[in-house]
């Protein structure tokens, strides 16, 4: 009952006004972690279908609450043990980091009859903490053996996070090389055509690097107690 009159007007109200800013080509995930199924449905009634979790329990359950015509983007990090959960539904992995989660997102979509799209999370921060390949990495896996014996998954492109820093320059720095990257990876494989950066404080910053999808959470949502 806490989201009044008032809170569904600004969510409504914050999502037209970031889809009214953002270039065409630029997909919007609306990133709703922690906050109620009821502020999902506001934006869904608005039009919108494209939701970004970061924990399995949290999106799982909001699957079952929800309509089944959203499509869940997974855009934490996931842990192979949890892939089993979300592997009947999700419609795009984004923070895919190791071979290893592959292949469990390989077997597990198998078992759904599904394949399973994923975006190989580049680790572009100057800061330690963030999951991801580095270039040398990303040139192995992408068209290598191992990749194409996974046929329930099709790797679609890549995701990164600047680091959180005040500095513009150097998330604009950071955004850049991972756009070198991906324009490297799509010359040679066309079907790596997805790239996932930007977020509520930067993701201007990232459309004019060249980002064609982007996870807002706060700027649409409000901003969030817990992570
Ligand atoms: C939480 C989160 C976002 C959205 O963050 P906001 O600052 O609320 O827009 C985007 N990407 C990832 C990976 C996140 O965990």
């Amino acid at each position: 009952m806490e989201s009044n009159f008032n809170g569904k007007m600004t969510i409504t109200d914050n999502l037209a006004k970031i889809k009214k800013e953002l270039p065409p080509g630029v997909k919007l995930v609306a990133v709703s972690k922690t906050k109620p199924v009821e502020d999902i449905l506001t934006a869904y009634n608005s039009g919108h279908l494209i939701f970004g979790e970061n924990k399995v329990q949290e999106m799982v359950f909001k699957w079952e609450q929800l309509p089944k015509d959203i499509q869940w983007h997974m855009i934490g990090h996931l842990q192979r043990n949890k892939v089993k959960y979300l592997a009947e539904f999700v419609s795009l992995i984004h923070g895919v980091d190791s071979l290893k989660l592959l292949r469990e997102i390989d077997k597990q979509a198998k078992k759904h009859d599904r394949i399973i799209k994923c975006l190989l999370q580049v680790h572009i921060a100057e800061e330690d903490t963030k999951f991801g390949f580095d270039s040398a990495e990303l040139n192995d896996l992408i068209g290598s053996d191992e990749l194409r014996q996974l046929p329930n998954v099709e790797v679609i492109g890549l995701m990164g996070m600047a680091t959180f820093t005040k500095d513009r320059l150097q998330i604009r720095r950071e955004f850049k090389t991972l756009k070198t990257l991906f324009d490297e990876l799509n010359a040679k494989l066309p079907e790596i055509s997805i790239l996932s950066m930007g977020m509520s404080g930067d993701y201007e910053i990232a459309i004019e690097e060249g980002s064609n999808m982007v996870r807002i959470g706060s700027s649409i949502f409000g901003s969030r107690n817990q992570h």
